[in-house]
């Protein structure tokens, strides 16, 4: 199997580290968070907010609704290139899929145990398409998605290096990692909004955020993008050679 298990939590650099790998090697690269993404976009914008009702089971929207609509829109993902994009209805929603109203309630919709199925039977469709190999990142692939994978990472960085991250991402207070510039309290909330995320995801009763036992850990804190980028190509090449 030409897979590279790529997991770790939020704003870990798990998609700068699979795109450039999936790049050097000339694999495909699939965001499997994307796919989260996409369907939370699809949910939000056609069965409603449904704010009183998310503490039910499927979010309050039932996951029988949720699946038809994924299939009846569709929301897909669609190999571009060497890059898997997601797509609802026939449009690109790569864009779409990064604002803050998804961010705030993907991990509701990616708890519910029929969406995390259907999200698997999509990745292990996508990864035949293309045999040369891919480049699969999020947050259970190695344990649940691709357990045979031969080749895990589980990147891990300090919660307040990922929140910098993720505002100069954004291009807030904090870019350019120039840290004696970042806003304090924009700093605080994003660090906090990662923290809640990472708990609902560590503790959903399926298929939680977790490091596989045979991947390959690396706290990418102090770890330059190059120097990620160049261990786990290393890692590749060996264990995939010949
Ligand atoms: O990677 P990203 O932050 O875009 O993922 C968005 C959300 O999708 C995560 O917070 C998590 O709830 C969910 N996710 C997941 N399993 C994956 C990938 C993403 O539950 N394999």
């Amino acid at each position: 199997m030409r897979v590279i298990a790529i997991d770790g939590p939020a704003a870990s650099g798990k998609s700068s580290t699979a795109q450039a790998v999936a790049r050097r090697l000339g694999w495909a690269h699939l965001d499997s968070g994307a796919l989260y993404r996409a369907i939370t976009l699809a949910v939000l914008d056609n069965l409603g907010n449904n704010e009183e009702g998310a503490k039910g089971k499927g979010g309050g929207w039932g996951p029988q609704r949720i699946i038809a609509l994924t299939e009846d829109l569709p929301v897909r993902l669609v190999l571009a290139g060497a890059v898997f994009r997601p797509e609802v209805a026939g449009v690109d929603v790569a864009e779409a899929i990064r604002s803050e109203r998804v961010t705030r309630r993907v991990s509701e919709i990616a708890a519910i145990p029929e969406v995390r199925h259907w999200v698997n039977v999509r990745q292990r469709e996508a990864a035949l398409d293309y045999p040369q190999g891919v480049v699969v990142e999020g947050r259970d692939i190695g344990t649940v998605v691709f357990p045979d994978a031969p080749l895990k990472v589980f990147l891990t960085a300090s919660p307040e290096e990922r929140a910098r991250r993720r505002l100069a991402q954004r291009g807030g207070a904090g870019g350019a990692g120039l840290s004696d510039r970042t806003d304090p309290d924009e700093l605080r909330r994003e660090t906090e909004a990662l923290a809640a995320r990472d708990h609902a995801d560590s503790n959903r009763a399926v298929a939680p955020l977790r490091a596989a036992p045979d991947a390959i850990l690396l706290d990418t804190t102090d770890l330059p993008l190059e120097e990620q980028v160049q261990r786990v190509v290393a890692l590749a090449q060996k264990r995939f050679s010949g």
